[in-house]
């Protein structure tokens, strides 16, 4: 049975015809392509960890070693993981000409990117967009390369300021980066949704 024998023939047909598109990803996304959740079991070194703890403000300020050793494994896993065969339609689809196709993810990884689609927003941050938790500034540098989870590993320091740099995702207790969340605000204003105050 082929895909199309599974889908509703006027989902099909919706999606076919469609000009205008929005894209909504999150965790069950990445999940597909053997990123873990966020809230799966941890194993092995984290197993005894938290994950909505270690991705705070306070984690980093209280051990950033540790902190940047669990960011860098996990940039290690997204990195190891490939764009499953969703990742890819999307990224034919917002290829085809005349279709407005914009992709909005929850996810930090690269994977949407790395099918070839261009996302518009990144509502909780870039796992890789490294920058300085002093002064904000962008890092061109990646994560150390781990092959097997360590406990501690120490942060660069920021060529502006000497300040440490951070991963670029957005911790818990932290504000949404502004221009992802407008321009997500924008994708659900053309479809006359309007986000609750507090969302
Ligand atoms: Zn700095």
């Amino acid at each position: 049975m082929s895909f199309s024998d599974q889908v509703p023939t006027e989902i099909l047909d919706l999606a076919r015809s469609a000009r205008r598109v929005t894209v909504l990803t999150g965790a069950g996304m990445s999940a597909e392509s053997g990123v873990p959740t966020f809230r799966d079991a941890q194993t092995g070194l984290w197993e005894r960890f938290d994950p909505a703890e270690l991705a705070t403000p306070g984690a980093w300020e209280e051990d950033p070693a540790q902190c940047w050793a669990w960011y860098a494994w996990r940039a290690s896993l997204v990195r190891g993981a490939e764009p499953h065969p969703g990742h890819l339609a999307l990224a034919q689809w917002q290829a085809r000409p005349g279709v407005d196709l914009r992709i909005s993810t929850q996810n930090v990884d690269d994977l949407h990117e790395r099918a070839g689609s261009t996302v518009l927003a990144h509502v909780h941050g870039d796992l890789f967009a490294l920058r300085c938790a002093d002064c904000g500034a962008p890092a061109d540098i990646g994560y150390p390369h781990v092959v097997e989870p360590v406990a501690h590993l120490d942060p660069v320091s920021c060529a502006v300021c000497g300040g440490l740099i951070r991963p670029g995702v957005v911790w818990f207790g932290e504000a949404l980066p502004e221009q992802a969340f407008q321009d997500f605000r924008g994708v659900l204003q053309r479809f006359g949704t309007q986000l609750q105050a507090g969302w």
